[in-house]
């Protein structure tokens, strides 16, 4: 195996196969977080499939690293949010993260980030033509039934009506297994939405404030909760809108909601994947892009690595369908 330390990042190669990177894999400092544990299920589908593995090791966080998931920063602007942040380190804004991976202190050090950045998805790039970026997502309720959200860049990285079709052939696959997870997710999910309620209580919000600041989530968790729960626990919550009525609202939807699934940009588009759209998608390349759960990346990263695979040989075997010209094959492979 080849293997090698460069500034910013680790890169492993073994023979052919896809190429599998974790942008966001580097220690969590300052704002943001990292994708835990999607570089252990990264890691996982490496030993079994070779190919390549790249993996971020700076924080995402664009003072204290470089978000790889996002685009260069035209330099002026990477000029004046470092002086804004040296005045106020809240004063990066929203917008600012959203779309681009780092700020810097002056020319050479904006040079040098775009270094890193470049240097990381041309290595990628050049690694092969099957990508598989993993990311993290929460167990929340709003992303309920999804364990593992994958994600076509509009189709562009692989037709959307066929993996679709292949994600419901994994399903089938893997029925067993989600089941017997299902009770344990869940419980993941329940504890995640009564930590951030409490949290908030914490910093003695009041309720408007809560829901305010909770409303990123609580929209889509309501229509979740009506269309799941009995009538008399969403009756309750939308009267009375207490932490415990909210509560008593996801446990009972919970034992309505069935097993978590594979999903098709359920929750993201990849809409502010900049990067990979930038380096990755061009010339035909197969790209998927997942967001696999906390909750499968910490205790089955295993089953996790393993259920990428399948799909990867499913996507496989309908090419060599394709490229051989059976379109009836094809048509019963994906039906079957
Ligand atoms: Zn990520």
């Amino acid at each position: 195996m080849y293997f090698a330390f460069r500034p910013g990042f680790s890169i492993y190669k073994k023979g052919e196969g896809p190429v599998f990177i974790v942008p966001h894999s580097g220690p969590a400092l300052g704002g943001e977080g990292r994708d835990d544990g999607a570089d252990r299920v990264a890691s996982f589908c490496f030993e079994k499939m070779n190919g390549s593995l790249l993996i971020s090791n700076m924080p995402r966080d664009p003072f204290y690293g470089i978000d790889l998931n996002r685009d260069i920063p035209p330099k002026q602007e990477a000029l004046s949010m470092w002086k804004k942040i040296q005045m106020n380190p809240n004063a990066i804004s929203k917008a600012y993260l959203s779309k681009y991976a780092w700020v810097a202190k002056s020319d050479a050090d904006y040079n040098k980030k775009k270094k890193i950045y470049s240097n990381f998805w041309s290595s990628a790039k050049s690694s092969g033509n099957i990508f598989v970026i993993i990311h993290r997502k929460f167990a929340l309720l709003k992303n309920y039934p999804s364990i593992m959200d994958f994600i076509t860049f509009n189709g562009i990285g692989i037709d959307k009506k066929v993996l679709k079709k292949i994600i419901g052939i994994a399903n089938k696959k893997y029925n067993l297994f989600f089941r017997k997870i299902a009770k344990n997710f869940q419980l993941e999910i329940i504890n995640r939405e009564q930590q951030i309620l409490s949290s908030l209580e914490l910093k003695q919000s009041s309720l408007a404030d809560v829901k305010k600041k909770y409303s990123w989530i609580l929209s889509k968790e309501v229509n979740i909760i009506k269309k799941n729960a009995e009538k008399k626990y969403f009756e309750e919550m939308r009267s009375n809108f207490t932490k415990n009525n909210f509560l008593r609202a996801v446990k009972n939807t919970m034992k309505n909601i069935g097993s978590p699934k594979i999903t098709v940009e359920r929750i993201f588009s990849g809409s502010v994947s900049f990067a990979p759209k930038r380096f990755i998608l061009k010339g035909n390349p197969i790209v998927l892009q997942i967001e696999s759960d906390a909750f499968i990346n910490e205790y089955y990263p295993k089953k996790g690595a393993e259920i990428i695979l399948y799909i990867l040989k499913t996507i496989d075997k309908y090419k060599k369908y394709k490229t051989a010209g059976m379109q009836k094959a094809v048509y019963d492979f994906l039906s079957s």
